[in-house]
C-alpha cells in the first residue's frame, strides 16, 4: 500500500461544497488502495480575516496571541473535512499541528518545524483512517501554538511526507501546475510538465507564492517527490519537481517570479571604512529581520551610500532600528526608505550554459523605459528591483523576450 500526502489549499476548501468535493476525491483515491494523510489550509480569506480582526485590537498584534488566533482557521477546516469524509462512510480523524506534535521553534508567525512525531499518524493509518492534519501550525517545546508563515500549509505537507516516508506529496491548488509565471498576471503563461528542484527553489524564494519556500527546501533536503496539481480537474499530471536536469528539452529561462513584498532602505553618507556593513546589518539581523538585496555604492570623499531590501512587513521596524540605533552610532547622514518597489526575477538552469541573458533582460527593460534600481544575480537567476508601477509590464515583457509565451 502506498502512502500519499495530499494538501488542499484555501480556495480548494473555500466553501462547504468544495470541502465535500475534496472529501469525494479523497474517498476515490483511498478506494484505489492508498493510505492518505491530508493537510488542509484555512478556508480562503479566513487567515486574512483573522489577522484583520486582531489588528482591530492591536496595531501590531502580539505574535504569540496572533498564532493562537490564526491557527483556528485550519482547525475549522480539518474538522469539517473529517466530518465530510465520515459522512461518506470513511474512517477519518482530524488533528491540529500541536496534537500531532509538530514541534517547532518559538519564532511565532514564522516558526520552523524541528521534529514531527509521526507514530500516532501511522497507527491511525494502519487502522484504516484518513488522517486530516491542520496545515500551517505546530507547537514549540513549551506547548505554545506557533504558525509557519503565510502559505505554510505546503511546508506542513512536505514535512509530513518526509517524516512518514510518503511515496509522493501532492499539493492541490487552484491552478493545474507550475507555470512559467503567475497565470493571473500573464494569461499567456505556459504550464510546465516538470521543473527542477533548484529552479523551483529560486522561484519560490523570489516570490512565486504557489509553493512556500520552506516546503521546497524540505523537499530538497529529504528528497520528497513533490507534485503540484489542480483540485478542480480530475485529469492531469500537474507539475513534478524533479531532482535531475536530465535531457529535458528546455528553454534557457524556465520561469519569471515577482515580488511586491519588499521595501528598500538606503543609509546615506556612511563613512566608508571596514566593518560598516556589519554595523548596519548586525542590528537588523539581531532583530530577526531578513535582508535580501544589498548594494554598497562606490565611496566618494570617504563616504558611501548603503542600500538593502527587507520584507515590507518589517520595513517600519528596520527603519526604526536604523534611525535610532545605527545612524547616530556610525555617524551616517540619513536614512531613507521606500515601499513602492518590486522585484522581478528570471530563473533557469539554462543560464549556466548560455551567456548574454542579463544583457537581453536589461535591454528589454530599457526599451520599455523601465529603470533598474538594484540588480542581483546567482548562477541560475537574475533579479532586478524596479518601481512597483512597472512590475506587471516588466514581467510581461520578459515573458515574451525569453520565449515563454504559450504560442512560442
Ligand atoms: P493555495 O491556497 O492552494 O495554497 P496559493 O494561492 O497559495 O494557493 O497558490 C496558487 C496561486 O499561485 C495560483 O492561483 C497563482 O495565481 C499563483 N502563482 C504564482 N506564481 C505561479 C506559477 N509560476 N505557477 C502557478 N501559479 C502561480
Ligand atoms: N492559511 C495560511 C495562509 O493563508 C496557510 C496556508 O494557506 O498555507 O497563509
Ligand atoms: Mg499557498
Amino acid at each position: 500500500m502506498t502512502l500519499i500526502i495530499q494538501k488542499y489549499g484555501g480556495t480548494s476548501v473555500g466553501s462547504t461544497e468544495r470541502i465535500k468535493h475534496v472529501a469525494r476525491r479523497i474517498a476515490k483515491f483511498q478506494s484505489r488502495g492508498h493510505q492518505v494523510v491530508v493537510v488542509v489550509s484555512a478556508m480562503s480569506g479566513e487567515t486574512n480575516r483573522l489577522i484583520a480582526l486582531a489588528r482591530e485590537f492591536q496595531a501590531d498584534p502580539s505574535a504569540r496571541e496572533l498564532d493562537v488566533m490564526v491557527s483556528t482557521g485550519e482547525q475549522v477546516s480539518v474538522a469539517l473535512l473529517a466530518m465530510a469524509l465520515t459522512d461518506l462512510g470513511l474512517k477519518a480523524k482530524s488533528y491540529t499541528g500541536a496534537q500531532v506534535r509538530i514541534l517547532t521553534d518559538s519564532a511565532h508567525t514564522k516558526a520552523r518545524i524541528l521534529k514531527i512525531d509521526e507514530g500516532g499518524i501511522r497507527t491511525d493509518l494502519d487502522a484504516g483512517y484518513v488522517v486530516v492534519v491542520a496545515g500551517f501550525q505546530g507547537a514549540d517545546a513549551h506547548g505554545n501554538i506557533t504558525t509557519l508563515g503565510r502559505g505554510g500549509s505546503d511546508t506542513t505537507a512536505v514535512a509530513l511526507a518526509a517524516a512518514l516516508g510518503a511515496e509522493e506529496c501532492q499539493i492541490y491548488t487552484d491552478v493545474d501546475g507550475i507555470y512559467t509565471t503567475d497565470p493571473r498576471i500573464v494569461p499567456e503563461a505556459r504550464k510546465l510538465a516538470s521543473i527542477t528542484f533548484e529552479e523551483m527553489l529560486e522561484l519560490a524564494s523570489l516570490g512565486s507564492k504557489v509553493l512556500q519556500i520552506r516546503s521546497v527546501e524540505f523537499a530538497g533536503k529529504y528528497k520528497v517527490r513533490l507534485r503540484v496539481l489542480s483540485s478542480f480537474d480530475e485529469e492531469g499530471e500537474g507539475t513534478l519537481i524533479t531532482f535531475e536536469e536530465g535531457n529535458m528539452e528546455r528553454a534557457i529561462i524556465s520561469g519569471i517570479a515577482f515580488n511586491r513584498d519588499e521595501a528598500k532602505i538606503t543609509v546615506l553618507g556612511v563613512p566608508d571604512r571596514p566593518g560598516i556593513a556589519y554595523q548596519i546589518l548586525g542590528p537588523i539581523a539581531d532583530a530577526n529581520i531578513d535582508v535580501d538585496m544589498i548594494i554598497q555604492n562606490i565611496g566618494y570623499d570617504g563616504l558611501t551610500d548603503f542600500s538593502f531590501t527587507v520584507n515590507r512587513s518589517e520595513f517600519g521596524r528596520a527603519m526604526g532600528i536604523l534611525e535610532n540605533q545605527v545612524q547616530p552610532h556610525i555617524g551616517a547622514r540619513g536614512v531613507v526608505g521606500g515601499e513602492k518597489i518590486a522585484k522581478v526575477s528570471v530563473v533557469g538552469v539554462g543560464m549556466r550554459s548560455h551567456v548574454g541573458i542579463a544583457s537581453r533582460m536589461f535591454r528589454a527593460l530599457a526599451e520599455e523605459g523601465i529603470n533598474i534600481q538594484m540588480i542581483s544575480t546567482s548562477e541560475i537567476k537574475i533579479s532586478v528591483v524596479v518601481d512597483e508601477k512597472y512590475m506587471e509590464l516588466a514581467v510581461r515583457v520578459l515573458h515574451k523576450v525569453f520565449d515563454l509565451d504559450q504560442s512560442s
